[in-house]
């Protein structure tokens, strides 16, 4: 049997750009992908449009990657968001650049950024076989000599394992890759939903199902404890709240959630003014509109469906007019619009989590190779690793970046042996 240089379990993202790198220097390469197709998660991203990368200068990036964002320096500078986006353009897609330094492809079309890592792989002589999971990497005095599925081991120098998270299971994520390192002696951080939606309580969420509100700030709270703050987008569901600033806040609620503690968000609807101002533009509304039912002003001030939520929870008479409104009523108005609170029950399962926070410890393995300090020849790369970050095209980067960082030196030290 064929001995590979480099054997890759996994071709999502990483798997594919560790391929392609590791092959790039002339190293024999074989991928095993569990599914019987490739690339599978990719062609959901970004509701089908995929936000490929983001283009925000290195510390600007880290700032958006947790919990340890030194470790994604140097596959960051070996490959970064300009290396993709040159990448795919070689490749038949021309990537166009979105709001806050996001980059899509121009088709709006995942499957054209897939399609184009494919043509790019297709130049190196790579064997490829789906329908195969991995299921053990073999090990002897403490090196790596092979891959295992179905009973069968395929002789190799090098593992790169990019198997993934556990979000979205049916993309064939499903964590296989952290039993893969913990035979192996790796620690893995407890694996947890990350860019997840929230449910809360209350029967409120209901009567605002639907609605999209574009410039909100978020802020959650741990025990009433201010732990994280974000501004964006979000919706709410039938089941509570999504939408990005949602999605980016949820990575810091998980784990106070899974422990019992109290969770709280609150919205700001307007993140540009402060009470004050707030409290005095009220007022002038109020000298403009006295005449007007209170209801009827507010509708000046909301989308329609908030207005009987603030109705009934700040208590305001439906018959009143708006010149009735008294300085206490004024200051609960102002205080709601700046502060709308909603307790959170759960968060949503890995089923309908972005991306799985948690994994394998960045601690085991070598920053600047991405092997693994416990094992020579076996390396890690993409969402398997205890590194995330927020929405914005980071996550992608994340796997390019150290997909393509492991290819190569799993590559280099193979071949130079
Ligand atoms: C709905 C959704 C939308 C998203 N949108 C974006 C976006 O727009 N921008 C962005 O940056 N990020 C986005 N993400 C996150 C991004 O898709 C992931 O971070 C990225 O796919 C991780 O790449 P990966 O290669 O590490 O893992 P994956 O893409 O999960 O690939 C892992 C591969 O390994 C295979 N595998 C697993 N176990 C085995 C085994 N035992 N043997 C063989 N093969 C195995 C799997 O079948 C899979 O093909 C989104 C995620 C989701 C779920």
């Amino acid at each position: 049997m064929d001995i590979y240089d480099v054997i890759v379990v996994g071709a999502g993202p990483a798997g594919i750009l560790a391929a392609g790198s590791a092959a790039k220097l002339g190293a024999k390469v074989l991928i095993l992908e569990k599914m019987s197709s490739v690339g599978r998660k990719l062609l959901i991203t970004g509701k089908g449009r995929c936000n490929v990368t983001n283009g925000a200068s290195a510390s600007d990036f880290l700032s958006h990657v947790y919990p340890d964002s030194r470790f994604l320096r140097p596959a960051l500078s070996e490959f970064n968001s300009n290396d993709i986006i040159q990448l795919l353009d070689n490749h038949g897609v021309q990537v166009v650049e979105g709001p806050n330094n996001r980059y899509f492809p121009a088709s709006d079309k995942a499957a054209d950024v897939l399609k184009a890592l494919l043509n790019w792989v297709n130049n190196f002589p790579i064997d490829l076989k789906v329908n195969s999971r991995v299921t053990k990497i073999v090990v002897e005095d403490g090196t790596v000599k092979g891959a295992e599925f179905n009973g069968q081991v395929f002789p190799t120098n090098a593992v790169i394992i990019a198997t993934g998270g556990k979000s979205y299971p049916a993309t064939g994520s499903t964590g296989d890759g952290y039993e893969l390192a913990r035979q192996l002696g790796h620690s893995i951080v407890k694996p947890i939903p990350a860019l997840v939606p929230l449910e809360t309580k209350g029967s409120v969420v209901r009567q605002l199902q639907g609605l999209n509100l574009t410039d909100i700030k978020a802020i959650a709270w741990v025990n009433n404890r201010k732990v994280w703050e974000t501004r964006g987008e979000m919706i709410f569901t039938h089941f509570g709240l999504s939408g990005p600033a949602i999605l980016t806040l949820s990575r810091f609620v998980v784990n106070p959630l899974q422990n019992g503690d109290l969770v709280k968000i609150t919205i700001d609807f307007f993140p540009d003014s402060d009470d004050q101002s707030l409290d005095k533009k009220l007022q002038n509304d109020i000298n403009t509109h006295g005449r007007k039912k209170i209801i009827n002003m507010l509708h000046l001030w909301l989308p329609a469906s908030l207005v009987p939520v603030f109705m009934a929870k700040l208590e305001l008479d439906d018959t009143k007019e708006a010149h009735q409104i008294t300085g206490k009523e004024r200051k609960n108005i102002v205080g709601l619009l700046k502060s709308f609170p909603l307790e959170i029950s759960h968060n949503r399962s890995f089923k309908d989590a972005i991306i799985t926070a948690g994994g394998v410890s960045t601690k085991e393995i070598n920053q600047k190779t991405m092997e693994s300090k416990l094992v020579r020849g076996l390396f890690f790369a993409g969402e398997i690793i205890d590194i995330d970050a927020d929405t914005g095209g980071y996550n992608l980067q994340i796997a390019y970046s150290t997909g393509w960082l492991a290819g190569l030196k799993a590559a280099k030290a193979r071949i130079s042996e």
